[in-house]
Formats: structure tokens, C-alpha cells, sequence
């Protein structure tokens, strides 16, 4: 398995990070993607990069709500890091609208310039979206040329999974897909998982039965299981299928 989008840099593993990752060999994930959140992460986010080379991998970008009105000298420094030719990807990028709508447009803004640098650097983007759906497909198809990725945490309805994958993206799936009372695996149904890709987003969102703990790696294996109930495919054989697909997309 791989997490496409864990934040495992962040002080909620600080006291047992290498436990994490071990654990998370042991449950035969074989490689982590750690998505940047803003300037204040990239050099933790690194260190934790240089502690595990065997098993993580990094992307670069700048979340939506750390954008505000100084993000130009912000994505300076986001620019300055995807330069150096370390990161593997463009992200998390996107738009959140939720919570504040105050720098909508500047976050339209940002989102963009990020993507126009994935695509000039043939990277693919993970994005990140909260009530803002309408808005980052219209901004996609804005584009003179779209890049590649992820729609990570993907919560959408059916319609909106099918918009997203006929614009070639896929869907990230986490912990969401094992809650009860989540409508999530009822749209899956609808969709082909050559269009899927695993991610934890820890230390948020674990599955059940961690719900409201903290989430890691090695519950991957429980988003696994709840797909291939869905799916009806034997485990194995949807995990290589799902495997293939970041492997392709992330280039590892
Ligand atoms: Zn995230």
C-alpha cells in the first residue's frame, strides 16, 4: 500500500514516530507522501523526509487557508523549495472556502500559479477542497493545460466523482470510506478504483474503529478492507491495482 497523504512530521508523532513507520512497514505499506502545509512545516516535514529515505517522499506547495493577504511572498518561498527538485509533487494546494471566505481570491490566485508550476515541472498536484468544489473544477478547466493528480479526501457526490475522474484526476480515499454513516462508499459504487488512490491524511480522520483518534499509516490497511468489501475484489488484488495507480501518477 501506499499513503499518498500523511502529515506524519507534525508533534502528534513526535513521541513515537519511528514506531509509526515501523509499524506501518509491518502492514506492508510501501511508501509515505508527506504533503507540505505552509512555510512553518517545510522544515520539519524535511527531517522527518531525511530520517526515513528508505520509505517517504515529499511534495511542496501551500495550503489554502494558510493563504491571506501576503500570500505572494509566501509562494516565494513554496517556489524557491520546488526548485531544489526534492519533492515529488505539487501539494496540498487548493481552495477551502468553509471556514472563510475572506481571501477566496486570493487563494484562486495561488492555487493556479501552483498548478502552472506543477505542469511546467511535470509534477502532478494533491488538492485539497472544502466547499469549494464548482470553484477549483472552473479554475482547472481554466488552465491552458491541466496537470495531473489528486483530489485527496475526496467526500464528493457521485456527479462531482465522475467530474473529477473525466478530467483525469483520482480520488484520494481514506478514513472517511469505513465511517457508518458515510455516503461515500455508495458513490465508490459507481466508480472504477483504477481511479482510486489510499491515503491516511493522519494525524486526521482515522478509520473506524479509531475514529476521533489519532490517525497513522498502518491503518491504511483498514481503508483497504472497507474497498475491497465495496468493490468485491479480493485484497491483494485491489491493493496492487490501487498501488499501480500512485506509483504511476507519483512516479515511484
Ligand atoms: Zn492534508
Amino acid at each position: 500500500m501506499i499513503d499518498t497523504h500523511t502529515h506524519i512530521y507534525l508533534s502528534e508523532f513526535d513521541e513515537d514516530r519511528h514506531e509509526a513507520v515501523q509499524r506501518a512497514k509491518t502492514e506492508n505499506v510501501s511508501a509515505i507522501i508527506l504533503p507540505n502545509i505552509d512555510k512553518h512545516s517545510i522544515a520539519a516535514m524535511n527531517q522527518t523526509a531525511n530520517q526515513f529515505p528508505d520509505i517517504i517522499y515529499m511534495m511542496m506547495g501551500l495550503h489554502p487557508t494558510s493563504i491571506d493577504a501576503d500570500f505572494e511572498s509566501h509562494l516565494e518561498i513554496i517556489k524557491h523549495e520546488l526548485d531544489s527538485g526534492k519533492y515529488i509533487a505539487v501539494g496540498e494546494i487548493g481552495m477551502d472556502l468553509y471556514w472563510d471566505k475572506q481571501f477566496a481570491e486570493h487563494q484562486k490566485i495561488a492555487f493556479i500559479q501552483q498548478c502552472n508550476w506543477a505542469v511546467e515541472k511535470k509534477l502532478p498536484v494533491s488538492i485539497h477542497l472544502r466547499s469549494a468544489h464548482n470553484e477549483v473544477v472552473r479554475a482547472l478547466k481554466g488552465m491552458p493545460e491541466m496537470p495531473k493528480g489528486v483530489f485527496h479526501c475526496f467526500g464528493g457526490s457521485v456527479q462531482e466523482a465522475l467530474e473529477v475522474i473525466n478530467m483525469g484526476f483520482y480520488l484520494g480515499i481514506g478514513g472517511i470510506v469505513t465511517f457508518k454513516n458515510t455516503n461515500l462508499r455508495n458513490v465508490l459504487k459507481h466508480i472504477d478504483p483504477k481511479h482510486i488512490v489510499l491515503e491516511t491524511d493522519a494525524p486526521y480522520l482515522a478509520p473506524h474503529p479509531f475514529r476521533g483518534k489519532r490517525n497513522e499509516p498502518a491503518y491504511l490497511k483498514l481503508v483497504l478492507e472497507t474497498l475491497a468489501e465495496i468493490y468485491q475484489l479480493p485484497i491483494l488484488d485491489l491493493d496492487e491495482l490501487i498501488s499501480e495507480n500512485a506509483r504511476k501518477l507519483y512516479g515511484i
